[in-house]
């Protein structure tokens, strides 16, 4: 692990954050608080003012009232009377000033003689009648007004009632001092409002602390997605994108330095054997700890990423023993190891470049590195580096071959299918896939242009293992009236060697639900000359599958006769190279009427392939071949385009003076691509 110096200035940051971000709600909170404090307080003392209010006129000034309306002015009784009590009052503090009004709210007491000339105030009459009013007001000294100057007071207007029974006689207007009253409501509210700060400040620690934990959890949630998206979630090497990027800094770190970087792309031979033998559980189970002891070898300075499947990517940031180190990581490799109890072991193939000697720009020391890679595979010897000068590879179709393996995946390659016709009746009975390769430069490719190169690599058995799962994939779409037909596969000599290969076929039939005997693997006879004896058992294998089996191309090889009648066979397909020059070749025409009787004798079909003139088919017919092949009678065609034409197809004819017409009629119709 790489530590960073910038981690405690980071620390710092998130630790600032946190706390500028918790305390935004706590100063709303206070703010509120603060404002709900100021208006309590000028509440609280208002209802204070008004009930010393309510109290002074209860107690002092109404039992001193006769008890008729105060508009007339008062007795001299009451006059004396209140005076007294009022001056009393006054001058104790308790009250600032204090007037008496008639019900209209005319003056006719003052403390201090004030007030006797002014007009009566709407409150003092409203409060005549019923409320008492209270508000707070800031005596000024004037006429009106006089009384300590600048003081604040509580400003009361209440109905004065006297007699009995009692009535309302008049208003009584009071002022009193404020601040004691301020200062008991205030003294009470600070206690309050200490407790509540408090309060605000556990309520910042704890949204602090919270903060906190929340800015590491989302910053380590944002490192893990960072690291997610460039590495290998089952290995956690670094991914293709990253082995990319750091490709790119090397390539461009070493041009700065004038020294030389190594790439590495490794490929695992018959890891999809792994795989389907033992399952995807145990192989991944390999590939994690094959990963674990490829970080643990490799110097700390270069990088070993996993590109996808079972290919992995080697960046040797000094090349100067590129060789020996990739040597020694290969048998790490190789090295065999216990799978949940099964002793496992896998082959790789390296191909590497040096930089900037085999190439400048990444995109080039990639490709060069896969086609060495290849060449790697192809001689077997494990390590290569991208060589320019071999010149028995060639170049171009090495890259090809490494391109070919992508586009397997990648779905670029299609199956075309050609149409096989029993002569007795006309009728079409099987189809023979044939592999094609869109690529999305080259255009449309043909097998002989990658094919043979293929055949080098183990990539052929994901290439026929491809042609077979589509091609019964797609014979289950031609529609009911192909509900018999069959579909012909080609297989290399490659596949033959697969111990295995049978089985996968039989796997493939079960998957896809297509009956055995609707499946015929035709297999060139220089094919079978490859391994003789591993050829009889595959085919006894096939044949126990209920598989038919077709020797395509026959006559190129020299099969022994007594071979040929000891192996299970279906069908012989006599070479296109005799078939198509039957009318002017007259030993190739005789060849191609014995080995119809040939196969007659070993009780098995005759097809003739590669028919392109209605003489050839003519003659074919009469030589008494079952079956015939070739662009006459149908051109290879992509699977939606066959299923068209099986449909228009009339039914086959049941004599044989219909055949002529209805074989013009085929090639006809025969599409030309
Ligand atoms: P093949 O098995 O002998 O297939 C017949 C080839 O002859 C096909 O060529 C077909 O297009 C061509 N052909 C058919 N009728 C005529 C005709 O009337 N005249 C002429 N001149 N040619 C005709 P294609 O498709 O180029 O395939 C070439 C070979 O590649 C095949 O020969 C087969 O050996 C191999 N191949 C094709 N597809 C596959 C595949 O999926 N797997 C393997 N292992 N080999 C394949
Ligand atoms: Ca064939
Ligand atoms: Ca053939």
């Amino acid at each position: 692990m790489r530590t960073s110096v910038g981690a405690p200035r980071s620390a710092v940051r998130l630790f600032l954050t946190s706390a500028a971000i918790s305390a935004v709600p706590v100063v709303l909170l206070g703010l509120v608080l603060a404002g709900n404090y100021r208006a309590q307080a000028t509440d609280r003392g208002l209802a204070q003012g008004r009930s010393e209010a309510v109290l002074v006129a209860r107690t002092t000034v109404q039992p001193v009232l006769a008890g008729s309306p105060l508009d007339r002015g008062l007795s001299p009784e009451e006059r004396a009377g209140l005076a007294r009590v009022v001056d009393r009052a006054v001058r104790g503090g308790d009250i600032l000033r204090l007037r008496v009004r008639g019900l209209e709210g005319r003056v006719v007491y003052s403390d201090d003689g004030s007030g006797f000339d002014q007009t009566p105030e709407a409150e003092a009459l409203r409060a005549a009648h019923s409320a008492v009013i209270t508000r707070l007001t800031r005596l000024n000294g004037d006429s009106n007004d006089t009384g300590p100057k600048g003081v604040t007071a509580v400003e009361t207007y209440q109905p004065l009632v006297a007699g009995t029974p009692a009535r309302p006689v008049g208003v009584l207007e009071m002022y009193l001092p404020y601040a004691p009253i301020s200062q008991d409501v205030t003294a009470g509210l600070h206690a309050l409002y200490r407790d509540l700060a408090v309060g605000l400040l556990l309520l910042y620690i704890a949204l602090f602390a919270i903060s906190v934990r929340m800015s590491r959890g989302l910053r380590r949630q944002v490192a893990l997605n960072a690291f997610m998206a460039e590495h290998d979630a089952l290995t956690n090497l670094p991914n293709r994108a990253l082995f990319h990027r750091r490709t790119e800094i090397a390539v461009t770190r070493a041009r700065r330095r004038k020294r030389s970087v190594a790439i590495a792309l490794v490929d695992l031979d018959r890891f999809k054997e792994v795989n389907d033998t033992l399952g995807h559980h145990n192989g991944d189970h390999f590939l994690v700890g094959l990963a674990e002891r490829l970080a643990a070898h490799a110097r700390p300075q270069d990088t070993v990423a996993r590109l996808g499947g079972d290919e992995f990517g080697i960046i040797l940031s000094d090349a100067s023993e590129a060789e020996e180190v990739l040597r020694g990581l290969r048998d790490i490799i190789e090295t065999e190891v216990e799978v949940n109890g099964l002793p496992l072991s896998v082959e790789a193939s390296i191909g590497f470049v040096i930089a900037p000697d085999d190439g400048t720009d990444v995109h080039t020391l990639l490709q060069r590195a896969d086609v060495a890679m290849y060449v790697a595979k192809a001689e077997h010897s494990g390590i290569a580096r991208y060589d320019k000068a071999k010149d028995h590879y060639d170049a171009g179709k090495l890259e090809l071959i490494a391109e070919l393996r992508h586009a397997i995946d990648d779905g670029q390659l299609l199956l075309h299918y050609q149409p096989k016709t029993a002569l007795a009746r006309g009728t079409i009975d099987a189809v023979e896939a044939l592999v094609r390769w869109q690529h999305p430069v080259h255009g449309l490719l043909y097998p002989d242009e990658f094919l043979p190169l293929a055949e080098q690599t183990d990539l052929i058995h994901r290439l026929s293992e491809w042609v077979l799962t589509t091609a019964l994939t797609d014979l289950k779409g031609f529609g009911p009236t192909a509900s018999d037909l069959a579909v012909a596969v080609n297989v290399s000599a490659r596949d033959l060697g697969r111990a295995d290969f049978a089985t996968k076929v039989a796997t493939v039939l079960a998957r896809t639900g297509v009956p055995p005997q609707r499946l015929i693997v035709e297999i060139t006879e220089t094919a079978l000359l490859v391994d003789p004896a591993r050829a009889v058992t595959l085919l006894q294998e096939l044949d126990r599958c209920g598989v038919r089996v077709s020797l395509d191309d026959f006559g190129r090889g020299q099969t022994s006769l007594s071979y040929l009648s000891a192996l299970p066979l279906h069908e012989l397909k006599i070479d296109q190279s005799f078939v198509g020059d039957m009318i002017e070749n007259s030993a190739h025409a005789a060849i191609v009427r014995s080995v119809v009787e040939l196969g007659h004798n070993l009780a098995l079909r005759v097809v003739g392939e590669g028919v392109e003139t209605p003489e050839v088919l003519t003659m074919l017919r009469e030589a008494g071949c079952d079956e015939a092949q070739g662009f006459l009678l149908g051109r290879p065609m992509p699977a939606d385009q066959l299923r068209r034409w099986m449909a228009t197809a009339a039914p086959g004819p049941v004599t044989e003076s219909d055949l002529e017409a209805v074989l013009a009629d085929a090639s006809a119709r025969s599409p030309n691509i």
